[in-house]
């Protein structure tokens, strides 16, 4: 297993810019904080390439080093050797279940009331469909306009199946949000870690805020998973939904999960009724019933081997205290952006996250009138990972439990080199790839 590393900055990077001298005096607070961070051990518990400074942990996490070895386990041994047995013998249909509970923890909630299952998409597809359903007198579903875009969408597509007249007003701000909430407010859907500037919302004041409305919410987790404290049970949530691939590192196309309160489960639930929810899946009864509890949110055959990589994933997280890496994050965030605005000034970034790090994720991000795509380029071709956002969005993300704060000081530092000498405006990092 390799761990977690940055080379020493060489006097020749790959740009083959002479480096010899850049001053490094401000290298030993990055140091010093490393050295005072009760978490930095936990980096050698994931795989990362020795010359990449990964600071997109918040698209796709780090690969933990113990999940190759378990999904060969479950392939050659399970699924060669066991073959169907497995389900049984290897407890593959509990997976889900199994996997739900050990995300509880992270979100505040009971171990059965998450499931994990499908994608974060075809999740809110399930709790929209299942909460509207809960207010069927009321026809709006309270959104933001910069929500994430797969929820938007998808609350249009219920919209349209359902075929009821419902709404989906977008909300511009915090105070709008408020202003909008009233008695034919169905259903307030909200990210609670903004994907694109990192700013949090306040979870458990506008759940209250719905609910005083008399209407439910649901909150998408992507961002706060793994991140920070989250209290689901205790904010009263209704439906909540989130990612398996980014800061819970269950690898790419991870199953997501989904959390669903105690009172909302039993009777109809969610519209997607396959055997997989069903009360009797091998019962092969001739009609639908509903499974009277978390299982009820599943659809078809749970993937095995996606679900054990993410179970693998989750099971790094045993005894760490998510209170010490919300911390971490804060510290990285805000040292990140010290550093930029201290060795970039001049360049046209300008800051869109939170200064406020109470207010923040465990990403930064900064906008450019011209070069965000460019930059983020070549950034990448000197080892240094984040992503860009369209239009103009540069997107760092600052995974607490393998990110250090050297390698916050490296990659400013080569940023701030990029910007002086308008590396990036060269012709081969303006083409765009498919993926951003
Ligand atoms: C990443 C992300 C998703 C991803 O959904 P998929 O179904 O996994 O593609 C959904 N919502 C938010 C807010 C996200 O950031």
């Amino acid at each position: 297993m390799t761990t977690a590393t940055t080379p020493e900055p060489a006097p020749h990077d790959r740009a083959g810019i002479d480096r010899t001298g850049i001053d490094k005096t401000g290298i030993d607070q990055a140091t010093a904080l490393d050295a005072a961070d009760p978490l930095a051990g936990l980096g050698e518990l994931f795989t990362l390439p020795a010359d990449v400074i990964y600071l997109d942990g918040n698209s796709l996490g780090a690969l933990p080093g113990a999940v190759p070895d378990r999904i060969a386990a479950t392939v050659t041994g399970e699924w060669g050797d066991g073959l169907i047995r497995s389900w049984n013998d290897a407890d593959w249909i509990n997976a889900p279940r199994r996997v739900g509970a050990k995300i509880a923890p992270l979100v505040g909630a009971a171990p059965d009331n998450v499931i994990a299952a499908d994608s974060t998409t075809v999740n809110l597809f399930k709790v929209l469909s299942a909460a509207l359903a809960r207010r069927p007198q009321r026809r709006k579903i309270i959104t933001e306009t910069r929500n994430f875009p797969t929820d938007n969408y998808i609350a249009e597509g219920v919209i349209r199946q359902t075929g009821c007249g419902h709404q989906l007003v977008h909300a511009g701000s915090v105070e709008a949000i408020r202003d909008l909430l009233d008695d034919d407010v169905a259903v307030l859907m909200l990210t609670h870690v903004n994907y694109r500037d990192g700013s949090v919302h306040d979870m458990a004041g506008l759940t209250r805020a719905a609910h005083d409305a008399g209407a439910l919410v649901i909150w998408d987790l992507a961002h706060s998973a793994g991140v920070m404290p989250l209290n689901l049970a205790g904010c009263d949530v209704d439906f909540a939904i989130g990612c398996g691939y980014k800061f819970l590192n269950g690898g790419p196309g991870a199953p997501a999960f989904l959390y669903v309160a105690p009172r909302h489960l039993g009777g109809d639930g969610q519209p997607l009724t396959g055997w997989f929810g069903h009360a009797d899946p091998f019962g092969f009864e001739p009609h639908y019933r509903p499974a009277a509890d978390i299982s009820q949110y599943l659809c078809g055959t749970p993937p095995v081997l996606g679900l054990v990589a993410l179970e693998a994933a989750l099971d790094l997280w045993d005894g760490i205290d998510i209170g010490q890496v919300h911390t971490k994050a804060q510290q990285l965030t805000g040292y990140f952006i010290d550093l930029v605005e201290a060795r970039c000034g001049g360049h046209d970034l300008a800051l869109i996250s939170p200064r406020d790090a109470a207010c923040r994720g465990a990403q930064v991000a900064f906008t450019h009138p011209t070069g965000g795509h460019a930059i983020i380029a070549a950034l990448i071709a000197d080892g240094v990972i984040g992503d860009f956002r369209a239009p103009d969005v540069l997107r760092f993300g600052f995974a607490p439990l393998y990110t250090r704060f050297v390698d916050v000081w490296h990659a400013v530092d080569r940023l701030a080199d990029i910007l002086d000498q308008r590396r990036w405006d060269r012709p081969e990092f303006h083409t765009r790839r498919k993926v951003t």
